[in-house]
Parts: structure tokens; sequence; C-alpha cells
């Protein structure tokens, strides 16, 4: 059995009444990726991202099988911790990319390298919890704010109201998901209203990203055409379809390797991406002339 990558979530999954947190990923192989390839087209990103973990997830703690259900409960933050460790040992713990400078009128394109161990090995530190409590101050005066962290779940729901073309309501109902309850100055919960919702927004995503720092990465950048500085936005999903992509597709690598070594597609595909890449480099080196 192909050796397993150990990931330390943050939040994690509660079950038997304990906190999960140490989570075990089989290595990504070329079954995985000709059935990825395959998932593309039918499903969203976020919907991607869930069939993916739940396929190379092999336990989160205590739990075995991991299922699905188990991914959609992971918080954003601990799905991306995923992907970016999926990228690390899949590919290299230093990723190049290409930003574009933001700004209309330059767009320049610049290189950066992204050391994704800064990424996974990040962790918050206030301790985990199903909800957390903030004070924040609305038009009316100061509030209390009950919330909990965007889930898969969540994301799901968020990315099929995008490919909807409903922005408005990705953000809305994100928010509304997300507060669990709302006190004011006295203690008394209050509702929240359309309006309260949009000021607590920004409130919200604020403690988001500081609770869950891999939910929300970004590299910032120093444009080096106009001088001025951005942040570019780290994709963990997009992170390793490009890492997949620079590396041309499976089936001619198959192709490749089957006619110099003779082996059956389900031998070849069952090997780990990394360990396809050795022989490719090998059968590379024997066509060179010397
Ligand atoms: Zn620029």
């Amino acid at each position: 059995m192909a050796s397993l990558l150990n990931v330390d979530l943050w939040t994690g999954l509660v079950a038997e009444d304990r906190r999960q947190s140490g989570a075990r990923l089989c290595a990504f192989t070329g079954e995985d990726e000709a059935a990825l390839l395959d998932t593309a087209g039918r499903c969203l990103p976020a919907e991607q991202v869930t069939w993916l973990l739940a396929r190379l997830l092999d336990s989160i703690g205590g739990i075995r099988p991991v299922g699905v259900e188990h991914v959609r409960m992971l918080t954003v933050g601990d799905r991306d911790r995923l992907l970016f460790a999926l990228c690390s040992a899949t590919f290299s713990p230093e990723m190049d990319l290409v930003a574009r400078c933001p700004f209309e009128e330059c767009g320049e394109l610049t290189e950066l390298t992204v050391s994704l161990e800064t990424l996974t090995g990040h962790v918050p530190a206030t301790p985990p919890a199903d909800s957390f409590e903030k004070q924040i101050e609305l038009e009316e005066g100061p509030f209390t704010l009950r919330f909990r962290l965007p889930t898969g779940q969540d994301q799901e729901k968020a990315c099929r109201h995008l490919a909807a073309q409903d922005a408005a309501r990705v953000e809305a109902e994100l928010v509304r998901e997300c507060v669990l309850e709302l006190r004011d100055a006295k203690g008394r919960p209050v509702d929240c209203a359309a309006r309260r919702l949009a000021q607590i927004r920004p409130h919200l995503e604020a403690a988001w990203s500081e609770l869950d720092p891999s939910a929300d990465c970004f590299s910032q950048v120093e444009c080096p055409a106009c001088g001025r500085a951005y942040s570019a936005v780290l994709d963990a999903l997009s992170l390793f379809m490009a890492g997949l992509e620079n590396r041309g597709d499976i089936f001619h690598q198959v192709d490749r390797l089957a006619r110099a070594y003779h082996w059956s597609e389900r031998e070849l595909l069952a090997l780990s991406f990394q360990r396809r890449q050795r022989y490719l480099e090998l059968v590379d080196s024997q066509a060179r002339p010397s």
C-alpha cells in the first residue's frame, strides 16, 4: 500500500465526543487523475473538492472510512489545508504561479513562488470550536455576534447559486447560515433582518479570515510594471489542477509508458503521480542521444 500523507486539520470533526483532527490522505494515483478529469465537466468546483477529498481521505482521527458527508462538514479552511498538502506532496512544496496585475490599464504578468508549507503549517492561536463570539458595532449600537465557520456544504451551495448567476444571494445566504445568534447590549436575542445582515457581513468575513486563515490565502505581489501592490488569491483547487495541467495529458503519459514498458493500463494508472513522473523521466533520458 502506498504511504499515507498526514495532515493536521485545525477544526477537524467531532466524533465520539472528541475532536478528530489528524487526517490521512492516500497518494494521488493515475486512476484518481483520470476520474478527476472526468468529473470536471459534471461538477462545480466545490463539489469537485468534496469528491476528490472523499476519494483520497483514508481517515480523520477515528473516522474511517471517510464519506462525502464528512468532507462536506469540514470547514473551508480545513478542506483547503488538505488540498494544499496534497499539492505539496504530489508536485512540490514550492509552486511557481503567474499573477496578473488587476489594474486595468496595466495587466502585467508576474511570476511568483508560493511555499505551500507555510500555508499548511500555520495553526491559528484560537482553539477550534463549533461556534465563536465577537463584539461588533452596528449602526444601532453594540451587539454580540455568535457565528460558525463556513463548511464544504456552504461552499457547495454558494457554487450552485454562482452557477445560476445569483451572486448577491450567495453572500447573503452564507452570512445568514453562519450567524447563529445576534444579541443586543442587554443580552437579548434580536433578529437578523436583511439590513443588519449587510452590516454584519464585513465583521463576519474579518473574523473568518482571522480564525481560519487557510480558507483565505493570498500572496502579496508588487507589480514590476506599475509598482503598485496587490493581493493574488490562492485558490487551492485551481492550484492543484494547474499542477496537473503543467505535466501534460495523463493519457499521453500512459501511452508512452505502455510502449516503453509494456505494462497494462491498470498497472500504469495504479502508479502514484510522482512514481509515474519518475518513469517518464527515465524513458525521456533513454530516448535522448548521449
Ligand atoms: Zn501593474
